[in-house]
């Protein structure tokens, strides 16, 4: 609880005091000039820093997670290196995914590496086949004594060429409806049987994969949550995947509408209309970030509800709409890309090295992480409470299920 005092000034609370204490012990131990970033993230997460809502001892002290943006942008101010930039799989999603489902030895094994970007997650869900429709997935996992063999195919998988890690969700009852047939799994991406391959974007780089799996075993051990309950631990990566994509918070006028603003700067003269759709821009980013601040404020635990996909589908069109407009602001040179066509393979997923870039690059964002149509569902479904999509193969064996 946040005290008033007399003169209505805002107190610190006593867990914002420890948070901030806490960051004050981190920078004085570990000046962030001098440290390495692992290092120093890796002391981050033993003093609960990395996710101040976690248990003590995975990372957290307990507390709500409003209090991590305290901790995150006093770090940030001293010049911290930033968690999540080059694992935003394992951080967004990962962690908050093994902290609710996992045993402690895998609490143990996985978070610290995990926060301290040593261990790169990857996220192996959709198929050529289950993409939206998720729950409908083929690869099968099947169980021989304390391991289970896994044949399938995933695709568009963000990062699978660097991981260490992957969240695999396989079929391991196709007699059960799709929702409740499945099990979910930590796979070691450098097992034998797991093949990368790159899948190249419009961008001309290629972050993403097609991960095959062939008679790869994993010990029951990596299994994350009960055999059958594969849906309900997906939930949870979900519900934070949507978040982590549209929920970002940076400061007012930062991100791709400061990149907007510095295009703007360096074209012109503008004449009004145009001055006119850039101030637009300007508001609307200004108003999902208000709302994405708002809704981590509110929000009392780590995992977000169905209400997270409101950030995810106005990003989208923020994202789009910037870009797109920055490559007009350029003119003819709008038309050209910068660094050529490089056929890149990058280790981190970036949205904004250039208009040009960026304007390609937004397109993917109303198809990652759930298309925009799959968030206006959750959203008139789960949130506004109207009537359901409709859904015939809910209640039948998946097995009987048509599929192409
Ligand atoms: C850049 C990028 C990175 C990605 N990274 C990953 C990753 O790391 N891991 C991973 O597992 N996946 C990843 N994906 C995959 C992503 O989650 C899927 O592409 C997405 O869920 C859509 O699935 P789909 O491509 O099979 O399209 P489909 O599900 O086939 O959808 C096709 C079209 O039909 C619409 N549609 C489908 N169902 C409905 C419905 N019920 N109501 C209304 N409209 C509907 C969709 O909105 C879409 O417009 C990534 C995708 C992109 C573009």
């Amino acid at each position: 609880m946040t005290i008033t005092d007399s003169t209505g000034a805002e107190a610190r609370s006593a867990d914002e005091s420890r948070v901030l204490e806490l960051c004050e012990q981190l920078l004085t131990e570990l000046p962030p000039k001098q440290t390495a970033p692992a290092e120093f993230l890796g002391r981050q997460f033993d003093l609960g820093l990395a996710w101040v809502h976690f248990p003590e001892g995975h990372g957290g002290l307990g507390l709500s997670p409003r209090l991590q943006k305290l901790a995150n942008d006093t770090l940030a101010r001293a010049g911290a290196p930033r968690a999540g930039g080059l694992n935003p799989i394992g951080h967004g999603m990962g962690a908050p995914t093994v902290v609710t489902h996992g045993s402690e030895a895998q609490k143990q094994r996985y978070l610290r590496p995990l926060f301290t970007n040593e261990e790169i997650w990857c996220q192996l869900f959709s198929e050529p086949g289950a993409g939206s429709d998720v729950a409908g997935l083929s690869s099968r996992a099947v169980r021989d004594g304390d391991e289970w063999v896994v044949n399938g195919q995933k695709v568009w998988t963000t990062l699978a060429h660097v991981s260490r890690w992957g969240m695999l969700v396989a079929r391991t009852d196709p007699d059960a409806p799709k929702h409740r047939g499945l099990t979910y799994f930590v796979v070691d991406m450098h097992a034998p049987g797991v093949e990368v391959r790159p899948l190249y974007q419009i961008t001309g780089e290629a972050e993403f994969n097609e991960v095959y799996f062939t008679d790869v075993r994993i010990p029951d051990a990596e299994r994350l949550g009960e055999v059958g309950e594969g849906w309900r631990v997906s939930l949870t990566t979900l519900m934070n995947e949507r978040v982590s994509i549209g929920g970002q918070t940076p400061p007012r006028g930062t991100g791709f509408v400061g990149e907007l603003m510095k295009t703007y700067a360096a074209t012109g003269p503008h004449d009004a209309a145009t001055r006119d759709r850039v101030m637009r821009l300007w508001v609307r980013a200004e108003v999902l970030r208000l709302t994405n601040v708002r809704a981590g404020q509110n929000r009392s635990q780590g995992t977000p509800g169905p209400e997270g996909s409101i950030g995810k589908l106005a990003m989208a069109d923020v994202h789009k709409d910037i870009s797109a407009c920055a490559v007009d602001l350029l003119g003819a040179e709008g038309t050209l890309f910068p660094t050529g066509y490089p056929m890149a393979r990058p280790e981190t997923t970036a949205l904004w090295n250039n208009a040009q870039q960026a304007f390609l690059r937004s397109r993917a964002n109303s198809i990652e992480g759930g298309t925009t149509e799959i968030m206006k569902n959750i959203l008139g479904e789960r949130v506004l409470g109207l009537p359901g999509d409709i859904r015939t193969d809910k209640d039948r064996p998946w097995i009987e299920v048509p599929r192409s």
